[in-house]
């Protein structure tokens, strides 16, 4: 067993230049499978959501679902693919105890889509990476390996097959190897898959969760040195975190630079990405597209998608979500890192869905990224389903501009309407939390912090307004926070002018 010194980060990408390539697996969320009519619902008992076609039943044929077809078309012209006017799947020839057909349908050498590309911004800097093709195909199954201490099928005493998700439509995104990153790549790579995110969120047509699986990366790395040919790659499989990317090109670049060291060559192989240590460990040495045997689908016929159709499906894509946050940048008067951030907390809508329901942007942006935001992370949940909705944020801070509520106390209305207790102003209702403005009954608490602090009142006697903060401070003390304080500062001035 060799020992080798990892190099650092450093060291390792100031001798080598890396290259990278991502393939992004999509489950596109359509309603039915893509070529029966099984339901695609995630969760599902397993195997409830099978039928002869995707269990390949013999004699079963299949039909290819429209509406995948038309995401992938979608998909690909959002990332400003050239779209093919005649194309066919193909088999995909392997075994694996999870693919009932023995052969995945996918496409080769005719994908749907090619030659597009996508702009990844990093801090004012733009990258360009060049999309080689998106095609079609269908997932496989889930095998479970139980019995074991670790889930994984070595020490397993048997294994499970669900194969609910065979034949969910799968969309393949495939980047041309990217190199003259420099130090820059695994950041790249990160930024990357973020945006192809949110392209593919905004269009509707998957719900891209990576922890759940409907959206899993391949990340390719190679190492040369400068000037000299481009060098093995490895492919760290189904990385599923926009963190583990970046920690997954990282530790490749590590590892591989010390391999070229010590004089060795990098393997062409699969490697599999490790959460807890931030490393790869190897997995089976990879195929070559010859190994798979690949040939045209002979039960599906051709797609060949009408070209009135396609510039149909181009003339509505919506806002490429870099366009749309330059834009509501200015909007929202807010600098690029304040967006970036509200773009990693997935606030983005949220605060435009609660500012079109009446919330000024200043107030809309403080609940989401404040309060809610901190809420999320602590529950360990998507701000989305936090609890709260945009409609209830913008009546939150409506309570707020009217003087209903102050800021404290709408903190403690919020609470109420995250914990299910109904919308703001019936919180403020049935909790009492009402800012008391009623100038009757403030007096009362004014006069007797007044009389309890004779010296302060002296000095706003003598003109020392400032100091009438203290006495601000005693009223609302003895109102529990709910008074309204320019309404209390008002009547002490009144008071001993
Ligand atoms: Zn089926």
């Amino acid at each position: 067993m060799s020992t080798t010194v990892l190099p650092t980060y450093d060291d390792a990408v100031a001798r080598y230049e890396p290259v990278i390539g991502l393939e992004t697996h999509v489950e596109l969320g359509t309603n039915t499978k893509m070529f029966c009519g099984c339901p695609t619902e995630f969760g599902a008992e397993p195997n409830t959501q099978v039928c002869p076609v995707c269990l390949a039943l013999p004699g079963a044929l299949p039909v290819a679902n429209r509406a995948g077809i038309e995401a992938t078309i979608r998909i690909g012209l959002a990332l400003n693919c050239g779209i093919a006017t005649w194309c066919r799947m193909a088999r995909k020839n392997y075994f694996y105890p999870d693919m009932p057909k023995n052969y995945q349908t996918s496409q080769y050498d005719e994908p749907l889509c090619t030659d597009g590309y996508v702009d990844v911004e990093l801090d004012g800097e733009t990258f360009r990476i060049e999309i080689e093709r998106v095609h079609l195909e269908e997932d496989t199954g889930k095998t479970l390996h139980v019995g074991g201490a670790t889930g994984r099928i070595h020490g397993a005493t048997e294994s499970l097959v669900d194969y609910n998700r065979a034949g969910i439509p799968l969309v393949e995104i495939v980047t041309k190897p990217v190199p003259g990153l420099g130090a820059r790549a695994p950041e790249v790579a990160r930024a990357y898959v973020s945006e192809l995110r949110d392209i593919i969120r905004s269009l509707g047509v998957s719900d891209v969760r990576m922890e759940q699986g409907s959206l899993r990366c391949d990340v390719n790395t190679s190492l040369n040195k400068s000037g000299e040919e481009w060098g093995t790659r490895t492919e760290a499989k189904n990385v599923n975190s926009l963190r583990s990317v970046e920690r997954a090109v990282r530790s490749e670049i590590i590892r591989q630079s010390a391999v070229l060291d010590g004089g060795g060559s990098i393997l062409q192989e699969t490697r599999h990405f490790q959460e807890d240590t931030g490393d790869t460990r190897p997995g089976r040495s990879k195929e070559t597209a010859t190994d798979y045997r690949y040939f045209p689908e002979p039960d599906l016929v051709p797609i060949a998608p009408d070209p009135a159709w396609v510039a149909e499906l181009k003339a509505a894509l919506p806002e490429r979500p870099s366009t749309k946050r330059a834009r509501l940048r200015e909007e929202w008067a807010i600098s690029e890192l304040d967006m970036q951030s509200i773009a990693n907390a997935g606030a983005v809508e949220l605060i435009e869905e609660t500012i079109a329901a009446g919330a000024n942007p200043a107030g809309a942006r403080k609940w989401w990224m404040g309060e809610l935001a901190r809420r999320a992370n602590e529950t360990g949940v998507e701000l989305s389903a936090v609890g709260a909705t945009p409609a209830q944020v913008a009546q939150l801070q409506k309570l707020v501009d009217d003087g209903k509520l102050n800021d404290k106390v709408a903190r403690q209305v919020l609470e109420g309407v995250v914990a299910g207790e109904g919308d703001p102003a019936q919180v403020m209702a049935s909790r009492g939390l009402e800012v008391v403005s009623d100038t009757g009954a403030l007096q009362a608490a004014v006069d007797e912090a007044i009389a309890a602090n004779p010296d302060v009142a002296a000095k706003i006697r003598d003109g020392k307004v400032a100091a009438a903060g203290a006495l601000v401070g005693a009223v609302m003390k003895t109102t529990r926070g709910q008074a309204d304080a320019k309404t209390v500062r008002e009547l002490i001035l009144a008071r001993l002018s």
